[in-house]
């Protein structure tokens, strides 16, 4: 199979062709550094997304709190990290760099806010 793919590590977003079957990757042409070359790897093995989205805030002078995935995790869970977020709702105040979920998925990774939001003065 021979596949192009667009590398995302930099701004130079660089089209890389891997040609591949199920067992190895026999060759990859385009990419201009180690990280294209390794990036392409993991995509076509085990591709990886850092999930960014927001959750819902209580009682906060912001109605959503911004997070991400503290690492990258599997692209296939992003959705599930999605919905769970959709279903959420924290309690202000929230810091920069709170966990809001540990260990999401059982992925080795935390789920943290992005934004600080303080508690809502009344
Ligand atoms: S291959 Fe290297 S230079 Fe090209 S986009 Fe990827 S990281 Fe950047």
């Amino acid at each position: 199979m021979k596949k192009e793919f667009i590398c995302i590590v930099c701004p130079n977003s660089c089209r890389i062709t891997a040609e591949y079957n199920e067992q190895q990757i026999k060759h990859i042409e385009g990419a201009q550094c180690k990280k294209g070359e390794e990036f392409i790897k993991n995509e076509i093995k085990n591709p990886l997304r850092t999930f960014v989205g927001s959750v819902k805030c209580r009682n906060g002078d912001y109605q959503l709190v911004s997070v991400k995935t503290n690492k990258p995790i599997p692209k296939k869970y992003i959705k599930q990290v999605a919905q769970k977020t959709h279903e959420l709702v924290v309690e202000a105040p929230v810091e920069i760099g709170q966990v809001i979920i540990s260990d999401v998925l059982g992925q080795h990774a935390d789920l943290v806010a992005t934004r600080k939001v303080r508690k809502k003065v009344l």
